[in-house]
């Protein structure tokens, strides 16, 4: 698996603090476009001059925050095109011990089997392609209880930085997440446009939100509003436990 961890600095202080900052590269940013624009109806070409629509494309590949990887991890599923290629390009996964045990529970101590020992867990002895993975199917045979790295892929979990997001030629995910988040610009730029009144509206809500949790006050008013609703969802979660 290529891997192009992108993580590069974490401000101490400022607005981005505590945010993790990512670099989108070119190449990527072009799929995105193309993503993006196939995903628009013929209408928005005639609402919208081909700069603005550069400008969503622009803001969109801007930097990625710890808000960000909550998003996508929570919408993995709709993200994800389950097309399987992490699965057939995987370089050998680290099973836990615990993920083994979760496999001897359901699948007997056979399992073990298809692993070898690898310093602080186990690797399958197969890999490109997983020795787990279907081709007929496109289905990880595992996957109820696969491993906690497959779960978190393309993320991955990281000790400087918590959750960061990996690069790879294939996955399809972060090119998906990059061009939703390029339509929520579009869509804040067309309220802007088209009702000024509801834009005024948007922005006081969404300052005072920002205000009571703290949140950047440098991105679009849709981003704002949306690390908002996360960060609430997160809070009143945390309250509920
Ligand atoms: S364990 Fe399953 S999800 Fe993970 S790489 Fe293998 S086939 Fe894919
Ligand atoms: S490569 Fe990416 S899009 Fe394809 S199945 Fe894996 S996670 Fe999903």
């Amino acid at each position: 698996m290529v891997m192009l961890d992108m993580a590069k600095d974490r401000k101490k202080n400022g607005e981005e603090h505590g945010l993790l900052i990512h670099h989108i590269p070119r190449w990527l940013k072009d799929q995105v476009k193309r993503k993006f624009l196939n995903m628009l109806k013929p209408e928005v070409f005639e609402r919208f001059s081909e700069e603005e629509l550069q400008e969503c494309i622009d803001e969109a590949c801007g930097p990625l925050t710890a808000i960000d990887m909550v998003i996508m991890l929570k919408n993995m599923d709709s993200l994800c095109e389950k097309c399987g290629e992490c699965c057939r390009n995987c370089d050998p996964i680290l099973f836990t011990d615990r993920d083994v045990q979760r496999l001897k529970k359901f699948m007997g101590k056979e399992v073990l089997a298809f692993f070898k020992r690898h310093g602080k867990g186990y690797t399958p002895i197969k890999t490109r392609p997983c020795i787990f993975f279907d081709e007929q199917t496109k289905r990880c045979t595992i996957y109820e209880i696969r491993p906690d790295v497959c779960r978190l892929f393309p993320l991955k979990t990281d000790s400087k930085f918590g959750l960061i997001l990996q690069i790879t030629p294939y996955c399809k995910v972060p090119i998906n997440y990059l061009a939703y988040r390029a339509t929520g610009i579009l869509i804040g730029k067309m309220i802007k446009k088209e009702n000024p009144a509801l834009d005024k509206a948007i922005e006081t809500q969404v300052k005072e939100i920002c205000e009571e949790l703290g949140i950047s006050k440098s991105s679009s008013p849709i981003r704002q509003l949306s690390k908002a609703f996360e960060l609430y969802n997160i809070l009143s979660r945390g309250r509920k436990r």
